[in-house]
C-alpha cells in the first residue's frame, strides 16, 4: 500500500523512457496510422511503470510518478507527475483517478492526453482491479453456531428464546472470529474497556451503528482521548510549581525492540509519563541526551524542575553536567538503584583494587555466575525450557531481565 515513498523508488523500477518526462513521442509516432484503440494501448504501455510495491487495487498509480510525500503518517497526500501529460499535481489516489479518468469537480484538471480510447482502456483496467479486490476479500465462512443449526432444526425452548440464546452464541462466534483472524492476544478479552464497549452496545438501542473506522481511530478519536487525558492530568501539573518536579529518564526497548528514551515527571503526588523518544540509529552521546533533557525541562518549565535523575553511565552523567551548567538551580542525581548495582558489581569483580573485599565477597560472584549459567542452560534449549515450564509452578523460580539500554 505504501509505495508513495518518493520519486527515487518509483523511478527505480524498469522504465524504457527517462522517468518523469511526459509521454514519449516515439510511442505516438510509432503508432501513426494504426487504429485508435491500438494507439491508446501503445501510449499506456509506454507510460506504465509498475512501482516496487504495486497495489493491484489501485492500478492508476502506475501512470503517475511520485515526487514527494507531503502528508504525515502512513496515508496522506503526495506530489505526483502524470506520466501521460507531464503535469504536476498534489493529492491522494482520488486525485490521480480524477485526473486520468477525467472526473470533474475534484479539484484537479482532467488529463489532456487521455482520449476516448485511452479512457476506455483505463476503465477496463479499473474493472479488473475491482475483480482482484473482490477476490482478495475474506470469504464469507458461516459461523460455527450457524453451521450447526443448519443441519437439523430442533425445537427452541421458551427459556432459550426468551434469552435469545441463538443470537448470543452468534455474537460470541463473531467476536471469537475477530480475535482469531486479526491475531488479537486473548488477554484483550480481559480488557475492561473491551467488555464495556460490548455491554454498552447491547444495552443501548443503536440500530445501524457501525464501529469507528481505521481513520477515525487514528485521528479524531486519538486526539480526543489525548486531550482528555491531558485535562485529567492538569490537577497533578498544577502542583508542580509548589512541590517541584524531578525529571527521571531511562533507556529501554519496547516490544518491537526499538530503543526508547523515556522521561517521567515525578512529584510526591506520583509519577507522570512525559514522553518516549525513539532513538533508533542515534548514538547516545552526552550532547544528544542533554538536548532531549533540555527540551523536556523547557516543556515542564525550568523553574518547576528541581533535579534530573538518570543512571550513572558516563554519557548520562556528562549530559547531567551540561544541564547543570545551563540551569544553575537544577541538580543531576544518579539513580540510587543503579549506583548500588554498580557498587556491588565492582566489589565482587576480581579486578577490584582491594583484595580484602574480593576475598570477602567473591561468593556472590560465584553464585551469580552459577545462576546465570543455569538460566542460559535452560533458556537456550527448547526441550529443557519446556520441562522447566512444566515444573515452574512447583519450583517458584523467577528470572529478572534487565531492560537497561544505556
Ligand atoms: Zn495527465
Amino acid at each position: 500500500m505504501d509505495y508513495r515513498t518518493g520519486s527515487s523508488s518509483a523511478s527505480a523500477s524498469a522504465s524504457s523512457h527517462p522517468s518523469g518526462s511526459p509521454a514519449p513521442n516515439s510511442a505516438t509516432d510509432l503508432s501513426r496510422g494504426t487504429s485508435g484503440p491500438a494507439r491508446a494501448s501503445n501510449l499506456l504501455n509506454a507510460c506504465r511503470v509498475i512501482p516496487p510495491n504495486d497495489n493491484e487495487n489501485k492500478p492508476l498509480w502506475r501512470y503517475v510518478e511520485l515526487m514527494e510525500k507531503t502528508g504525515k503518517g502512513q496515508g496522506g497526500n503526495v506530489r505526483f507527475r502524470c506520466r501521460l501529460c507531464g503535469n504536476i499535481m498534489h493529492g491522494s489516489y482520488s486525485r490521480v483517478k480524477a485526473h486520468l479518468l477525467k472526473v470533474g469537480s475534484n479539484g484537479v484538471a482532467p488529463c489532456p492526453k487521455v482520449t476516448i480510447d485511452v479512457l476506455s482502456q483505463l476503465h477496463d483496467e479499473m474493472a479488473r482491479a475491482v475483480v482482484v479486490a473482490e477476490r482478495n476479500l475474506p470469504k464469507d465462512i458461516p459461523l460455527p453456531a450457524e453451521g450447526a443449526s443448519r443441519g437439523k432444526r430442533r425445537a427452541v425452548s421458551a427459556i432459550e428464546s426468551s434469552f435469545n440464546s441463538d443470537t448470543r452464541s452468534n455474537l460470541d462466534a463473531l467476536i471469537a472470529r475477530m480475535f482469531y483472524t486479526a491475531g488479537i492476544p486473548f488477554n484483550v478479552a480481559r480488557n475492561p474497556y473491551f467488555r464495556k464497549a460490548f455491554m454498552f452496545a447491547c444495552n443501548n438501542a443503536l440500530g445501524g451503528y457501525s464501529p469507528p473506522s481505521y481513520n477515525k481511530l487514528r485521528t479524531t478519536l486519538l486526539v480526543q482521548e489525548k486531550t482528555h487525558v491531558e485535562r485529567l492530568l492538569n490537577p497533578l501539573k498544577s502542583t508542580w510549581p509548589v512541590k517541584g518536579v524531578s525529571i527521571v529518564s531511562d533507556g529501554w526497548s519496547d516490544a518491537q525492540r526499538r530503543p526508547l528514551l523515556n522521561f517521567l515527571a515525578v512529584t510526591e503526588d506520583g509519577p507522570m509519563f512525559l514522553r518516549a523518544i525513539n532513538t533508533e540509529g542515534e548514538i547516545k552521546r552526552k550532547e544528544y541526551i542533554a538536548e532531549k533533557m533540555i527540551a523536556v525541562i523547557e516543556d515542564v518549565g525550568p523553574k518547576n524542575v528541581v533535579q534530573v535523575i538518570t543512571d550513572n553511565a558516563a554519557n548520562c552523567r556528562a549530559a547531567g553536567l551540561i544541564v547543570e551548567q545551563r540551569y544553575s538551580h537544577i541538580f543531576w542525581t544518579p539513580c540510587v538503584v543503579h549506583t548500588l548495582n554498580l557498587a556491588l558489581k565492582n566489589i565482587c569483580a576480581a579486578k577490584s583494587s582491594s583484595g580484602d573485599a574480593y576475598e570477602e565477597f567473591q561468593w556472590i560472584t560465584e553464585v551469580a555466575a552459577d545462576a546465570s549459567f543455569i538460566k542460559n542452560f535452560i533458556m537456550n534449549h527448547s526441550m529443557r525450557l519446556s520441562m522447566f515450564n512444566e515444573f515452574r509452578k512447583t519450583i517458584k523460580f523467577k528470572h529478572s531481565k534487565s531492560k537497561r539500554r544505556f
